[in-house]
């Protein structure tokens, strides 16, 4: 661990002299060339165990549902390795694929597969994340009960920004990792006691889906937190 971490607690328990350095995206997600200057956070083993437990399955399942070239690429280059190292993921998910009408970029009907994940392992994940940016980019410690995930349809993306962006004390962070591999985006407000935020995570531009239709396509995943300023 290099020395900027050393001393530091945690950036996902709060755990005081953590130890150890983790990448908040891991670098399975990114092609070779684009592995360089990832953000970095101090993390305790424990954490680190843990998450890295939900970036194995992330990154053999989320390269196969991904419309970024560099899902494509990692798709054809890694995905399948790991997932010939873990035969029962690879057998849920060839039983749960399923096929349904979707849009392309270029506004064409198209058919698409479809493919069953475990919200359970990705918003753990996805969680870890959040919390992981909020440390390296506000040195803030957001504990876990303080962190809420859910998927937003584009129309849900629009109406958050539209509220938050306005704001005086929003204080905004824009990211693009990879070509965009992955792309984030943190609307933190400052002005309260309890700061709250909201980060947008796209990786991959995967795309989550209900089986309930009425609930639309998902195309990030937002993380709602609050933390003492
Ligand atoms: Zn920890």
């Amino acid at each position: 661990m290099g020395k900027k971490f050393k001393g530091k607690a945690c950036a996902y328990c709060g755990t005081g002299d953590a130890g150890t350095a983790d990448h908040v995206f891991a670098r399975e997600f990114f092609l070779l060339e684009d592995r360089n200057s990832l953000p970095k956070v101090p993390a305790c083993p424990r954490c680190n165990r843990e998450k890295s437990k939900l970036e194995h399955y992330a990154t053999a399942v989320l390269p196969l549902a991904g419309r970024h070239p560099a899902a494509i690429q990692n798709c054809l280059e890694n995905a399948p390795r790991r997932l010939q190292k873990n035969e029962p993921l690879r057998s849920e998910l060839d039983r749960g694929r399923g096929q349904r009408w979707g849009t392309s970029p270029a506004g064409l009907i198209v058919p698409e597969t479809t493919l069953p994940v475990d919200p359970k392992l990705l918003t753990g994940l996805y969680s870890y994340i959040a919390a992981g940016l909020s440390w390296y980019h506000w040195e803030v410690h957001v504990l876990p009960n303080n962190l809420a995930v859910q998927f937003l349809t584009s129309e849900s993306d629009r109406c958050l920004r539209s509220t938050l962006i306005p704001r005086p004390d929003c204080i905004p962070v824009e990211r693009n990792l990879g070509n965009g591999t992955v792309i984030y985006n943190g609307f933190r407000l400052s002005s309260n006691f309890l700061g709250v935020a909201v980060w947008f995570i796209s990786i991959y531009g995967v795309h989550f889906g209900n089986e309930n239709a009425s609930v639309g396509v998902c195309r990030k995943v937002g993380v709602f937190i609050t933390f003492l300023n």
